[in-house]
């Protein structure tokens, strides 16, 4: 089963939106499990602290390594582990679909959260975590991007979605955005009084030639808006 570990300051912030919908049923049917550790259980001195001042001056807390490390240690101790481990910071990898490929194939994760102005860079180049960013954008806290993160690998899971082929046909599947949906009514009249038609191809009932369409729209929209992506291809 697909096992993620996540250390965090904040484990009340979990399951969270994995608790929901396809991600929470994929969990209560064992398709994937999830271990939330709390960094305060591992904290120091009585006060059980977590975090000092930075070392060299500036605002905000730093997480300290021995209390990563500790952490980490409570999840691979007595475990044969080889799973990925992860800090979640802006200064990471931005994270793309073929990560999350990458990842839902190997046995889980093992997730850091940072949290105020980030964790000790020696707790996380010594104990050999890789930098993943969820995007340019700075957040508070590592928790909603390792949501972003697990959500994204357990849809990709096998037997979570229903139909298999949903994951082949999507954004960034093959470099390409997806083409427009269209769903009932088939005529729909808006607030403005404006008639919108559904393209009538995809009434057609002729799989090739909305098949053909459907390529077509994806590339038309892709050049649009992310023609970086065609570059890959
Ligand atoms: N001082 C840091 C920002 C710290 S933000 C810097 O300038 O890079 C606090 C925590 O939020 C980080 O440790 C990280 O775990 C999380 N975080 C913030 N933005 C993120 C992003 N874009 N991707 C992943 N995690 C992020």
């Amino acid at each position: 089963m697909w096992n993620v570990k996540i250390i965090t300051a904040y484990p009340e912030m979990f399951p969270g939106v994995l608790g929901h919908s396809i991600i929470g049923k994929a969990r209560a049917n064992k398709k994937w499990s999830l271990n939330v550790i709390n960094l305060h259980d591992f904290g120091i001195d009585e006060r059980k602290s977590i975090d000092d001042n930075p070392f060299g001056g500036g605002p905000g807390m730093i997480i300290r390594p021995d209390v990563v490390e500790k952490a980490v240690m409570s999840v691979t101790k007595n475990i044969e582990t080889n799973m990925p481990l992860v800090y979640l910071c802006p200064s990471g990898k931005s994270l793309n679909q073929q990560d999350l490929v990458h990842y839902s194939q190997d046995e889980g994760l093992i997730i850091l959260c940072g949290r105020f102005e980030g964790v000790d860079a020696r707790a996380i180049d010594s104990i050999g975590f890789k930098r993943v960013s969820i995007g340019d954008y700075v957040l508070s806290g590592g928790e909603v991007a390792a949501q972003v993160l697990v959500e994204g690998c357990v849809r990709l899971l096998p037997g979570v979605l229903g139909r298999s082929e949903s994951v082949l046909e999507e954004s960034f599947s093959k470099n390409l955005l997806e083409y427009p949906q269209y769903t009932r009514p088939q005529v729909w009249v808006d607030n403005k009084k404006e008639k919108h038609n559904v393209p009538d191809i995809l009434l057609s009932g002729h799989h090739d030639k909305i098949k053909a369409w459907r390529k077509k729209r994806s590339i038309e929209i892709t050049k649009k808006y992310r023609p970086d992506l065609l570059k890959k291809t």
